[in-house]
């Protein structure tokens, strides 16, 4: 479920026994392959890249563009949210495809607390109670123009709702709060608005739409109506599909309100794994403690949303709230619009089913894990089922190279998730249950939005950085030379407009949260990736995101499905059987350097008395000690010494860890990442520490820099300690 393209960016360490992967034998020479290899390039963490380079050019040559349009047609077919049986039958052709491939393959299920709607009505009326609207009006476009839409009549789709939305039944007047962010609702309070006793209305856009109800029900409001605006995904960017790739008028965003920054998941498990035969007395049933909101939330289309806006009255509103609708948006407050909202959630413990196939590796205690969900709003094509054809033709490949006697130095494992729509549920559950082995698994590499269009995007812990470049510089782009050179074309290209300096190298985004990477990286320390090839995409979780949709607007001959293919394979095949883990801890050093730098500026200006001088030695000391580890990587050691370097390379990243966890999410505790408590899609880095100095909690930061510290000279300590 990440943001649309035109929503702003968004364990303890268990000791490993020194001779766990000392004995893994090399990999197996590949049959002799008539394709032109090339000079042999050297890539970080081959000892001697060449035999490697044989198995590439192998799997290079599996992914198939048709049969990925094949798997996207049959996956999308049904509507398929999950816990339907649609859902479960999708489960089951994604098993049999792992299993034709040869790998050792389970669905595995969890019962999960979900809510399905049983009644959604919203009407608006205005001060004299004539009605204005009565919605949500379904989903349609003009079946003669355009081609119409094939599947929008499919009776199976739920009606747009907020998935952890509660039930409820409001009457109230509205008050307009633009993207409702912390700095818009501290606008309206400036402006003398209480949002305390009303209906919020919100457009999407620029933060998670969980934090939005979050943010309006601690101030009081009974309700919140989160709608689609034409200026962020609508007319204002192009033609509206089925003409062109923007949203229609009643295409709505459903979407999980979950307090996702607080934890993600079964809301009733925090922490643990909720498997068919976890008692009763292991869930948390105080709404308190959970992570959903009290109050109603649900979405709506800007057809439905546009006679509540025009009947606001009050101030006008601050000229950048203005979206798209043609008259002059009021922030509302009076008595001009009531409107009521009735919702009835059935909540109920559902089953959800991942799918798990794995390939054991010689070491089968280092897995590499590499996911993406299967569960849709509706039909799904581009989210998340662009990336499941993908990951369909990758394990194609890999079953390619088991029948030519390839077995990988680790265990890989590729998992199919269930219920992410509803909070990332399925891959957290897997994760809770496996936090012992996670703990050291070598990478998790995501896909979610798989292909929305030709832009290749990726984002990756820093450590990661590098390594997915070199992935990308292995890929052949449809648009002639590799994946790598045309992302870099188009950042090139991008900054030319912009102005910005210049760009010589991809500029790699940092991991927020909105996808299946979130409890691998934030809650276990798994060091992780997240790819896709984006383009314009207006139709993100309504019933146009379908198979009619995909063929026009995103990728008609499924060439960028198999450049997506070929990319997450590469990941998965080159962290296998690299001799050294490929992580770069001088960059990640770095970039530490410079969070705390820049956060102290931020302390500064906030007129904060707070001393940075041991944080900042300490990830002066992780710089150095990446450097120093960086040697010994490159120095093509053999055996048991390499066995060490690689142990100490893996539990750096777990050392980073603090057990504590992040104020008020105790669930979060990645040190340096976190999705933001009052953003969620974006990344707050050196969480503890910026989020202390947005509160202008002096003593609350202090605490963190002590925890972050710690956390660093953890990591140094190990790194320092590796080669010896
Ligand atoms: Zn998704």
């Amino acid at each position: 479920m990440p943001p649309t393209e035109t929503l702003p960016a968004p364990p303890t360490a268990v000791p490993e026994p020194a001779a766990a992967t000392a004995a893994a034998p090399p990999l197996a020479e590949p049959p002799t392959s008539s394709v032109d290899l090339g000079p042999t390039p050297s890539v970080f963490g081959y000892n001697d890249f060449s035999r490697q380079q044989k198995w590439d050019n192998l799997f290079l040559s599996v992914p198939d563009a048709k049969l990925a349009g094949e798997h996207l047609k049959t996956l999308t077919s049904e509507p398929h949210w999950a816990s339907s049986p649609e859902d479960q039958r999708t489960a089951q052709y994604v098993a049999a495809k792992f299993r034709a491939a040869g790998l050792t393959t389970e669905i595995v299920p969890f019962r999960v607390y979900l809510n399905k709607p049983l009644k959604i009505e919203i009407a608006a009326f205005d001060a004299a109670g004539r009605r204005l609207m009565s919605g949500p009006t379904p989903e349609h476009v003009d079946p003669k123009e355009y081609g119409g839409d094939p599947f929008q009549d499919d009776p199976r789709v739920l009606p747009a709702f907020n998935g952890s939305s509660a039930s409820g039944d409001v009457t109230a007047q509205v008050v307009y709060a633009n993207y409702g962010t912390v700095q818009d609702f501290k606008l309206l309070e400036k402006m003398g608005i209480s949002v305390k006793g009303k209906i919020v209305l919100v457009r999407y856009g620029a933060n998670f739409r969980g934090v939005k109800v979050m943010i309006a029900q601690q101030l009081g409001a009974v309700g919140v109506l989160i709608y689609s605006d034409p200026a962020d995904d609508g007319y204002v960017h192009g033609d509206m599909y089925p003409r062109g790739p923007w949203r229609p008028a009643s295409a709505v965003q459903r979407g999980s309100v979950q307090f996702l920054t607080r934890y993600p998941g079964d809301p009733e498990t925090p922490g643990v794994a909720s498997t068919p035969d976890l008692p009763e007395s292991d869930r948390i049933t105080d709404p308190a403690k959970m992570n959903q909101p009290s109050i109603p939330a649900n979405p709506l289309s800007y057809q439905d949303a546009e006679p509540i806006l025009q009947g606001l009255g009050g101030a006008e509103s601050p000229r950048d709230w203005q979206g798209g609708l043609p008259f002059t948006y009021h922030l509302g407050g009076t008595a001009s619009i009531t409107v009521h909202m009735h919702l009835e959630q059935e909540y109920k413990l559902r089953t959800i089913w991942d799918v798990i196939g794995i390939i054991p590796g010689w070491d089968t205690r280092a897995w590499v894990v590499a996911g993406n969900h299967r569960d849709a709003w509706a039909f799904g094509a581009v989210d998340p089922n662009s990336g499941t054809a993908a990951m369909l033709e990758a394990v194609h490949g890999f079953g390619e190279l088991l029948k030519q006697g390839w077995k990988p130095r680790r265990t890989i494992v590729i998992g199919s998730w269930d219920a992410e729509e509803e909070g990332l549920i399925g891959s957290t559950e897997w994760a809770e249950m496996h936090a012992a082995e996670l703990s050291h698994a070598v990478a998790y590499f995501n896909t979610d939005v798989g292909v929305s269009g030709p832009e290749f995007t990726a984002a990756a812990v820093p450590s990661l950085k590098q390594f997915v470049r070199e992935v990308a510089r292995e890929v052949p782009s449809p648009k002639g030379g590799s994946v790598y050179d045309q992302w870099l074309k188009a950042q090139q290209a991008g900054s030319r407009i912009r102005a910005a300096e210049p760009i010589t190298e991809v500029r790699i985004g940092t991991l927020g949260s909105g996808s299946d990477f979130t409890p691998f990286l934030q809650h276990l320390g798994v060091p992780a990736t997240d790819i896709g090839s984006d383009g314009p995409y207006g139709v993100y979780h309504s019933v146009f995101d379908n198979y009619n949709w995909f063929i026009k607007f995103a990728d008609p001959t499924f060439v960028y499905e198999q450049q997506q293919a070929r990319v997450f394979g590469l990941e998965v095949l080159h962290m296998a059987d690299t001799d050294v883990l490929p992580y770069d801890y001088r960059l990640y050093g770095q970039d530490v350097v410079s969070y705390l730098k820049a956060a102290q500026e931020r302390a500064t200006a906030a007129k904060m008395s707070l001393d940075f001088s041991d944080a900042t030695t300490a990830a002066q000391r992780f710089a150095a000690a990446g450097e120093s580890v960086y040697k010994l990587q490159t120095s093509h050691q053999s055996g048991v010494a390499l066995a060490g370097v690689n142990f100490a390379l893996r539990d750096a990243e777990t050392a980073l860890l603090n057990n504590a966890g992040l104020p008020h999410r105790p669930w979060y505790k990645h040190t340096i990442y976190a999705p933001g408590e009052y953003t969620g899609y974006a990344a707050v880095v050196i969480p503890g520490v910026n989020e202390g100095i947005d509160e202008a909690d002096a003593a609350r930061t202090q605490a963190q820099l002590v925890a972050l510290t710690k956390a660093l000279n953890r990591a140094a300590k190990i790194l320092e300690d590796a080669g010896k």
